[in-house]
């Protein structure tokens, strides 16, 4: 079976497997003139994205850039070991994000203390990127990467501070990579699209992730290319769900926190989770979705890292 899926006349998704998972971190290729990956997931991924450019009977050496929404590890800690294999690739890259390419030990100290043993099998290696290979594009800065396609970034903080959302004018799309949330893959064959914010530790701002969520609408586009996982064209539901939830994820914590003010974080931890987790359960019930379906796996194991971020915001 392929992990590689055409999207549209240009644009390629790769399962690129993260955590071992299927369906849960997606890179894209744009064959463009300058052939440009999208994500490139954790080290552990590469050999999925080397795979499938193989498919596509693209050599490494054409690859010309290799850009990275944000620089968590799930989305850019690949981005190393990939440059490795594409010597002629540069790394697009946000402002704030750069410095943590080139020399990526707060990155490992930061997965480390997730993580904890885990950290070795999910990410190693974590290899540093070179100045001189790096390229950062700020706020509505450009980039051409072929005859008619220039690539536009946007800055669209909320779920991390580094954190740039890429217009595609070819197809009128955006990569978003975590900026609106999550897709939840699983359910697409089950006709139901659910998009959950993601709210994760420990730069997570509630009002400049639903400003993002504007600046998005604002482009007019009419497909959506998520870090997790895959496309829609559905987009008005995303923002539409977005703003859904996200309100309904921050006040489970403060409602944690008001009603147990002596709570340690990690209790508040599993009350927000709790008390989230019992939303989206009515809300999938009502769409007939049965409570052993795989789905909820992921949502138990997204959640959990999404109330940890809240919890580190409110007690900012
Ligand atoms: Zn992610």
């Amino acid at each position: 079976m392929t992990n590689l899926t055409q999207l549209n006349e240009r644009i390629f998704l790769i399962d690129a497997h993260d955590l071992g998972r299927k369906a849960r971190t997606g890179s894209y290729i744009i064959k463009e003139e300058k052939i440009t990956i999208v994500e490139t997931s954790a080290s552990p991924s590469i050999s999925y994205i080397l795979e499938g450019l193989k498919e596509l009977n693209i050599h490494p050496n054409e690859v010309e850039y290799i850009i990275v929404t944000h620089i968590h590890l799930d989305h850019a800690g690949g981005a190393g070991l990939l440059l490795q294999h594409c010597p002629n690739a540069k790394v697009v890259v946000h402002p704030k994000g750069a410095r943590h390419l080139a020399d990526p030990s707060r990155l490992m100290a930061g997965a480390k203390a997730v993580y904890g043993e885990d950290f070795d099998r999910l990410f190693h290696p974590i290899i540093p990127i070179s100045e001189e290979n790096l390229i950062v594009k700020e706020d509505r800065a450009e980039l051409t990467i072929g005859p008619d396609c220039t690539l536009v970034f946007y800055d669209s903080p909320g779920h991390s501070n580094h954190h740039f959302s890429i217009f595609d004018p070819v197809s009128n799309g955006v990569f978003t990579g975590d900026t609106i949330g999550v897709y939840y893959h699983e359910l697409v064959k089950d006709d139901i699209e659910l998009f959950l914010p993601s709210t994760s530790p420990n730069q997570f701002r509630p009002d400049a992730m639903l400003e993002s969520v504007e600046k998005i609408k604002s482009l007019q586009v009419t497909t959506i290319y998520f870090g997790h996982f895959g496309m829609t064209t559905n987009v008005n539901e995303v923002y539409k769900q977005i703003s859904f939830w996200l309100p309904i994820f921050v006040n489970a914590g403060k409602e944690s926190f008001a009603e147990h003010p002596l709570a340690s974080p990690s209790e508040h931890k599993n009350m927000i989770k709790e008390l989230i987790l019992k939303k989206v359960t009515s809300y999938l019930d009502e769409r007939n979705v049965p409570r052993n379906h795989d789905v909820y796996e992921i949502i138990e194991l997204d959640l959990d890292i999404c109330s940890m971020g809240i919890v580190d915001y409110l007690l900012k």
